[in-house]
Order: structure tokens, then C-alpha cells, then sequence
């Protein structure tokens, strides 16, 4: 196998019980926080080869874990006689040796425990027992209601949701829906449902690679030539497809998927968040005849299971799914691809902080497969990566069929900004009010949830925060609450002021989206509009359910987060506003202004995708500043021509690298006991820089201090040595944690 990879035969557990007894050792991870794996006895053999998932004791309890390596210990281990048998062999297929190299790669880049990694890698571990018979639950194709069915809202959405399959049983549907069991039953005695009374043997039908999609314009045609060549050679390749928003990159990336199903090939396709699989699941059964296999973290535990498995059996040809879709335990991947590779979300921030647009490329090149790099605003190290030659780069300058990129133009809201209280300047007001007349739609943008960010007492001033974090407490109106966007933390109004006891004086400062639409509504109150955040839309299909009312063109005006920026393709919207381009700047962050450019040309390019060109209005305080002189010109190369520059003088990636340490903890004298004891012993090695400890912006956290240091090398600097020799020298204080953030994308 071009791989290199073990076949997946399972191994039966009655053939391990003569090998555990003879003598020999082998090496198990545990999906553990453990330095490393642990020597059990155990002769290597066709059952205990590397890969294979065993049960092991350790201490009183087993585990399950995977036999990392056979044969002596490099360093001898523990005394043979002290050693413990394997219990038992665990009928799965093993994980490929691609894989194993893969977890302890990104171990070893992250500072992580290689367990924390396999943990990841094992993050269903009922998947690996074999199926018990469950039932589960299809649509009916071709069923015909009767004229006593009554349609609720509970059975609509239960039928949606199984319509295109696969088969869910009720605690799947549960999750899913909301619906109990009651609802999927009496559909099932209805006859709309089919009941199957086993898993059936393969959850996902196979998509169809020759089923037709669009025909495709020349650019893409070249552009999808090219990446057919990369999948068919099979060897490592990483392919940015930078393509205007609206150009096609979908369709284009769709045929290297189409090219590695016929090679045999299983592909993973990660998106940035699940709200962008909605219309993307409806293109890709478009042009495959059948849905591909989901992996996020809303899919109920049966058929999370059921996914797993069939991943780890090779019976999933399609993955579609979050950052941790990436470690799944694919056996014959032949294609990688990330869309909207620029996007944020694709780092983990949490447990082992990693990148999956990154720790891809890294899959990639063990795998030896082709990656490709969606993107319309790839980030600067993608781009510099295509400049040194390292990555390829296909281009689609131009959008589908008649449609233009959208007129760009600033409105500077020193000059022209609205009466105070208010947010719409009367440019953008015209301006929608030109579109409803013309029957168009239009979206404001404003990337802040909620009603209002800050509110603060008249009397005194005082500003209502969240006890657990450094933060502002966000007022969310329509919920009747205010609540912390970092912990959670919720609470209603308080009556009184609780620093100077005044009664009724707080004042919301600032908009969100709620008040946006508070303005609209005031404004305009014959338009329909939709609020679109994540706290206003709870799962997949409530999403699913606004994009098509979007779509049918029963809303005017839609206010959103950034949720609504990515992907969505509305042809009937004409006009953008953005409400407050300036909001990212802030901060200082090191990518502030890349971040603010690519959001902004998202949210751009979601104007004028269809007949009717599209206008983006863009209100700011700094029109002067090159993001939105980039914005306004469009000229995306200056921009990252300026942003490289500028970059390449600080020595800040792509031009050095950089590691963050944080440490955090209940008692902030502990947290500074143990900061300034790494700040003792700090490495001091030439072309590395440790700046800190320093109270990190969010200093207090979910109730936890924090501090923060920042390690700044030159990009020919191998880090990690040098940050696990640092790290080891301090023992932490108790109840203190110390995290380590390479490439930190986030600096709070
Ligand atoms: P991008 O991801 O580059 O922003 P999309 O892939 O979303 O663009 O494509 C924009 C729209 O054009 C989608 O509705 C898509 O179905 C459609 N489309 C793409 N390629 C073609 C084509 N060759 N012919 C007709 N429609 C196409
Ligand atoms: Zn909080």
C-alpha cells in the first residue's frame, strides 16, 4: 500500500492468551497525561504488533491503550519480573504506523504528553468494542403520507434530519432534534421511517465520484486538473487554491475528492465551523448522489461511535468534519483538504494546543498525500510558504457565471456617523433602504454577540463584571440576562447598583447585534430580519433552518456575527454594511490587521452572488488605515506585500517563531510563585527572546490567575528543546498549570 499501512483485519482477542504468557516486552500508551508509554509483558507477535489496541492494568483499574513499540527498552525499562501481562487484545483495527508517527509528532511540536495526543486519537473508546445490535432508524423513501398524518414541528424535524441519512438511533435522534422517543415511534407505526433492527453494515454509502456536478468554467477546470495530477501521484504535495470569494473553490476541490475515491482512497475534508455544512452537505450530495460522513461535537453518541468505527474499518470514504475530524484514525487517507485555511478556529486553544491546518500539512507529509489549502484571504504563512517554493498555488481570480466582486466603499464615521445612541450611519441607511425598494436582501455585520458590551452605572461609573474573569459582563436582552462571552457565567440585571446602591441606573454602552437589530427595527419595521450568532442559533439545524429561509427570500435583512461571514452563498443579498470595521484592531494582536482584513473580505464577499451586483459599505473610525484603504482598493497583494514587510522587520512569524507559556492557577500568589520560578531559570540562549512573566490580558480566567511569557526565536531555531529543558527545571506549585502555546495565535 502506497501508505505503507498495516490492513485493518481485526485481531481476535482468543489469539493473544499463549502470547501473554511467554516472556518479552512491549510498550503500551495510554491515552494518558504520562510521559510516555509503559512496558508491559508480552511477546510480539501477529496479535501484539504495533498498533494493536489493548487492554492493560495499571494500578488497580485497565485501560485501554495501543502497543507503541515492541522489543527491549532503549533505556532497559522496569525489571522484567515487575512487568504486568496484557489483559486482552481488543478487537479493532489497529492504528497505522502513519498514525502512531503522526501522535508522536504532534507530541513532541506541542510539548504535549503523547497519551494527551492519542487521547484524541481515541476519543470514542466505545468504538472499539464490537457492535451490539442496536436499532436504528431511516427515512422511508417513497413513503406517501396519509391524509390523518399530522406534520408536527418534532416529526418534521426528525424527518429532515433522516432524510439524507445515515441511519440514527433514538439517543442520535435526541440529540439531534430534541425529539423524545415518543415522536420517532409513532413515525415509525406510521410507516415513515424504516426500523433497522441491526447497525447496518456500512453507515455511509459510498459517494459517487462520476455523478455530475456543474460544468466547470475554464479556471476551475484547469484548477481541478492540477489537483487530480497531486491526488493520482499520491505523494506529498500541499496546493493553496486561492480563489475570490464566490469563484468556485468548492466545485474545484470536490474532483481531487471524486479522484481519490477512485484511487481507492479515503478523503478528509475539515471545515472551520460546522455552521458552513449546511449548504456545503446539500453541494457535495449534488455532486456525489450521497452525504459524506460527519465528525463535530453536537453528532449523538451512537453514531459518533458508528463514525469512528467505520473510519478505523475504512468504510467512511468522506469525512467531513471540525479540527478534530484530523485525528481520526483514517487507514488509506489519500487527500487532505482545509478549507478556509486562514480561519482561527481551525487552533485548538485547550488541552494540546495545536493547529489543525498545520498538524494537516504534517498528516499530510507522513502520509505522503496531497493537501490542498483553501482559502480566499489565505494567511501570511501560507502565502509565504507558496513564495518559497515550499507549497503550490492555483489561482481563481474571478467569480462564477455574470457575478462581479462587490463595490467596495468606507464610510468614515468622524464625518458622517450617526446621532449619538444610534450605530447606522445615513449613508448605509439609504443604502438599505434602496435595497428593500429593490426587493433585494441585505446583511449588517457586526461581530459582537448580544444586546450590549458594557453596562455601567450612571451614578458612579461603576462597570458590571464577571466574577470568574477579567471581563465585561455582555448584556443580552433578548435572554433577560448578562453574561460572560469567556466562562459562561450568567446572571440577571441586579435591581441596584452593587457598588453604590443606586437603583435603575445602568446604562448599556455599545452595540451588538441585538441592538443593531433593535435600530433596524425602529428604522425600517416593515422589514423581516433575522439575528444570527451562536447564541441565537442552537445546533446545525435551526442554522440550516435560517440559511434556507434566506435562500426562499422570506428575510430582508439579516444581522450576524461572524457565523454568517464564511461560506454562505445567498444569491438575492446585494449589500453588506459593517457596522463597526474597526472592532478587531484593537488589541495590539500581532495579526490583528490580517484577521480584520480577511473577516471583512468574507463578509464582503458575501455581496453580489448572484444577478444583481453587490455593494459593501464599510463604517469606520480610521478609513486612512491600510486594512480598509485594502478593503476599499481591493488590492489584497498591497496589503500583504505592507503586512510581510512589516512583519519580516519585527521578526515575527512567518519570519521567527514564537512560543507562549501560561501559567495559571486558583491562588494568584502560587501562579506568581511558580511564574517568577520560571522567570529565574529562564533560557538563555543566543537569538532567543523570553519576555515575561507578565499579567496576561485576561489575568483572571474561568476563576483562575494568569500569567503569561512570551519566546521569541528566529525562525531557524529549534524551540522545543529549549522550552522542555526550561519547563523541566520548575516544579509547579500545586494547584498550578503550566501550558505551552506554540505558534499562540492568541495573545489575551
Ligand atoms: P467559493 O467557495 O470560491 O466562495 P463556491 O464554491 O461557494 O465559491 O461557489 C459559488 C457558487 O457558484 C456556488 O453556488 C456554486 O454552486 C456555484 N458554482 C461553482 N462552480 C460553478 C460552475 N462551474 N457552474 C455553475 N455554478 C457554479
Ligand atoms: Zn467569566
Amino acid at each position: 500500500m502506497p501508505n505503507g499501512l498495516a490492513s485493518s483485519d481485526p485481531i481476535r482477542g482468543a489469539d493473544i492468551a499463549s502470547n501473554t504468557r511467554e516472556t518479552g516486552r512491549i510498550r503500551v500508551l495510554l491515552p494518558l497525561a504520562l510521559p510516555g508509554p509503559l512496558d508491559y509483558r508480552g511477546a510480539a507477535g501477529p496479535a501484539l504488533r504495533p498498533g494493536a489496541f489493548v487492554r492493560v492494568p495499571l494500578g488497580s483499574k485497565e485501560r485501554i491503550g495501543v502497543v507503541w513499540e515492541t522489543g527491549p527498552a532503549p533505556d532497559g525499562g522496569p525489571d522484567e519480573a515487575r512487568l504486568k501481562d496484557v489483559t486482552e487484545v481488543i478487537d479493532a483495527p489497529p492504528l497505522d504506523a502513519v498514525m502512531r508517527r503522526f501522535i508522536d509528532w504532534v507530541a513532541a511540536y506541542t510539548l504535549s504528553p503523547p497519551g494527551a495526543v492519542l487521547k484524541m486519537a481515541m476519543s470514542v473508546p466505545k468504538a472499539l468494542a464490537a457492535e451490539t445490535p442496536v436499532t436504528a432508524y431511516l427515512d422511508h423513501a417513497g413513503w406517501k403520507a396519509p391524509a390523518e398524518f399530522r406534520l408536527t414541528p418534532q416529526r418534521k424535524k426528525v424527518l429532515d434530519l433522516l432524510a439524507a441519512g445515515p441511519p440514527r438511533t433514538l439517543g442520535d435522534i435526541r440529540v439531534e432534534t430534541g425529539a423524545g422517543a415518543g415522536v420517532v415511534k409513532g413515525l415509525a407505526e406510521a410507516g415513515a421511517l424504516e426500523v433497522h433492527g441491526l447497525a447496518p453494515p456500512s453507515p455511509f454509502a459510498r459517494p459517487d465520484p462520476d455523478c455530475s456536478g456543474p460544468a466547470l468554467t475554464p479556471d476551475q477546470a484547469r484548477a481541478a486538473g492540477a489537483l487530480r495530477d497531486a491526488v493520482r501521484a499520491g505523494a506529498y504535495s500541499v496546493t493553496l487554491l486561492d480563489g475570490v470569494t464566490g469563484s468556485g473553490k468548492t466545485e474545484v476541490y470536490f474532483e481531487a475528492i471524486a479522484e481519490a475515491l477512485r484511487a481507492g482512497r479515503q478523503a478528509l475534508v475539515l471545515l472551520p465551523e460546522i455552521a458552513l455544512s449546511a449548504q456545503w452537505l446539500e453541494r457535495f450530495e449534488d455532486r456525489f448522489g450521497c452525504a459524506p460522513a460527519l465528525w463535530h461535537s453536537e453528532l449523538g453518541p451512537g453514531l459518533r461511535r458508528r463514525t469512528w468505527r467505520a473510519v478505523a474499518e475504512g468504510r467512511a470514504p468522506v469525512v467531513v468534519g471540525a479540527r478534530s475530524a484530523l485525528f481520526l484514525p483514517h487507514p488509506a487517507l489519500g487527500l487532505i483538504v482545509i478549507d478556509e485555511e486562514h480561519d482561527g478556529s481551525f487552533k485548538q486553544e485547550d488541552g494540546v494546543f495545536y493547529s489543525a491546518r498545520d498538524m494537516g500539512v504534517v498528516r499530510g507529509h507522513l502520509g505522503e498525500l496531497p493537501v490542498v489549502l483553501a482559502s480566499a484571504t489565505p494567511s501570511l504563512e501560507t502565502v509565504e510558504n507558496v513564495a518559497r517554493g515550499r507549497y503550490q498555488s492555483l489561482h481563481l481570480p474571478e467569480r462564477i457565471g455574470s457575478a462581479t466582486l462587490p463595490e467596495v466603499d468606507l464610510i468614515d464615521l468622524r464625518s458622517d456617523g450617526p446621532s449619538p445612541g444610534r450605530w447606522i450611519a445615513p449613508p448605509l441607511v439609504d443604502a438599505l433602504e434602496a435595497t428593500f425598494a429593490a426587493g433585494a436582501q441585505a446583511l449588517l455585520f457586526l461581530n459582537r454577540r448580544g444586546y450590549a458590551p458594557l453596562t455601567l452605572c450612571r451614578a458612579c461609573g461603576h462597570r458590571l463584571e464577571c466574577p470568574n474573569c477579567s471581563a465585561w459582563l455582555v448584556e443580552h436582552r433578548a435572554s433577560g440576562r448578562l453574561a460572560c462571552h469567556h466562562c459562561g457565567h450568567a446572571q440577571r440585571l441586579p435591581a441596584a447598583c452593587p457598588e453604590c446602591g443606586a437603583e435603575a441606573s445602568f446604562a448599556a454602552c455599545g452595540p451588538g447585534v441585538e441592538r443593531i437589530a433593535e435600530e433596524v427595527a425602529a428604522l425600517f419595521p416593515d422589514a423581516r430580519q433575522c439575528v444570527m450568532a451562536s447564541d441565537t442559533l442552537a445546533g446545525p439545524k435551526s442554522f440550516g433552518d435560517v440559511v434556507a429561509a434566506v435562500t426562499q427570500g422570506s428575510v430582508d435583512v439579516l444581522v450576524g456575527t461572524q457565523i454568517i461571514a464564511k461560506g454562505h452563498h445567498f444569491p438575492r443579498l446585494t449589500l453588506v454594511g459593517v457596522v463597526d470595521a474597526d472592532l478587531g484592531l484593537t488589541g495590539g494582536d500581532l495579526r490583528a490587521s490580517e484577521r480584520t482584513h480577511q473577516l471583512l473580505t468574507q463578509v464582503s464577499g458575501r455581496a453580489g452572488r448572484g444577478d444583481q451586483p453587490g455593494r459593501v459599505l464599510i463604517q469606520t473610525h480610521m478609513p486612512e488605515h491600510p486594512v480598509m484603504a485594502a478593503l476599499a482598493t481591493g488590492d489584497r497583494e498591497a496589503f500583504l506585500a505592507a503586512e510581510r514587510a512589516e512583519r519580516q522587520a519585527a521578526g515575527m512569524p512567518p519570519f521567527g517563531r514564537l512560543a507562549a507559556i501560561i501559567v495559571s492557577g486558583p491562588r494568584e500568589s502560587e501562579v506568581d510563585a511558580t511564574a517568577q520560578a520560571l522567570g529565574r531559570v529562564r533560557p538563555r540562549v543566543p537569538g532567543v527572546d523570553v519576555l515575561g512573566p507578565a499579567p496576561a490580558a485576561l489575568s483572571l480566567l474561568r476563576g483562575r490567575h494568569r500569567r503569561r511569557f512570551l519566546v521569541k526565536a528566529g525562525r531557524e531555531v529549534a524551540l522545543q528543546p529549549i522550552l522542555r529543558d526550561w519547563l523541566a527545571g520548575v516544579k509547579p506549585g500545586k494547584a498550578v498549570r503550566i501550558q505551552v502555546d506554540v505558534d499562540p495565535l492568541s495573545f489575551l
